[in-house]
């Protein structure tokens, strides 16, 4: 496999961004390969599938939930994300930083932004994010360390519609002035566009695990 050859072309298009590996739907030897080559940040969408792989790989990777994440299963993973990126609802909020108290432990989240057409996709809207994240809201949670946003463009083949959802997330990531490091945008599809958009943090999966004949 070339996995090697398709991040090192990744990083190389994208040398400011840090490079979430996805792995959903991979096998534990695909993924293994990658962490052998040296990743750490890999991300998965399924609570389940997180669980189990998280169990049977080595626990120095920094695992980031990117799916929607229902409330009932927030406790099974706060005592070892790295990351919650799809932090969608306020009832979610309180819940992550319940759940974080209990493990003693501050988690790290992207407030997930609805930026693409699709109904399917969640997410807060943009001027519900902006006062969530430029007034005191959040202060009380304690357990909770809001680290940025993260965004997924509309599934589409027309690249100004992509870009200019990506720089919607932009201008909203430049209205929180520099409070939080991280925007998060970009996957296999559209990773370039994103990048040059001003995204710091990439989402990538099957761009790396595509077999290269
Ligand atoms: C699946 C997924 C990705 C990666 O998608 P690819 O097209 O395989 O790169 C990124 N972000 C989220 C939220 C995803 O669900």
């Amino acid at each position: 496999m070339n996995f090697e050859k398709n991040i090192k072309t990744i990083k190389n298009q994208s040398k400011q961004a840090q490079l979430v590996v996805v792995t959903k739907n991979q096998s534990l030897q695909n993924i293994n390969n990658i962490y052998k080559i040296g990743e750490r940040n890999f991300g998965e969408n399924k609570v389940q599938d997180l669980l189990k792989k998280q169990q049977e790989l080595p626990n120095d990777i920094n695992w980031h939930m990117i799916g929607h994440l229902q409330t009932n299963k927030v406790k099974l993973i706060t005592p070892f994300i790295h990351m919650i990126q799809s932090v969608d609802s306020l009832k979610l909020i309180k819940k992550i930083n319940s759940c974080g108290e209990q493990d003693e432990r501050i988690i790290n989240c992207l407030i997930q932004i609805k930026i693409a057409e699709e109904d399917t996709k969640y997410g807060f809207s943009i001027k519900e994010a902006k006062e969530i994240l430029t007034t005191d809201i959040l202060s009380k949670y304690r357990y909770i360390s809001v680290q940025g946003i993260m965004g997924m463009a509309s599934f589409s083949t027309n690249t100004n519609q992509i870009k200019n959802e990506f720089k919607l997330m932009k201008q909203l990531f430049d209205a929180c002035k520099n409070k939080y490091p991280i925007l998060s945008m970009g996957m296999s599809n559209d990773y370039i566009i994103a990048y040059q958009a001003g995204s710091n943090m990439l989402r990538v999966g099957s761009a790396i695990f595509q077999k290269t004949y």
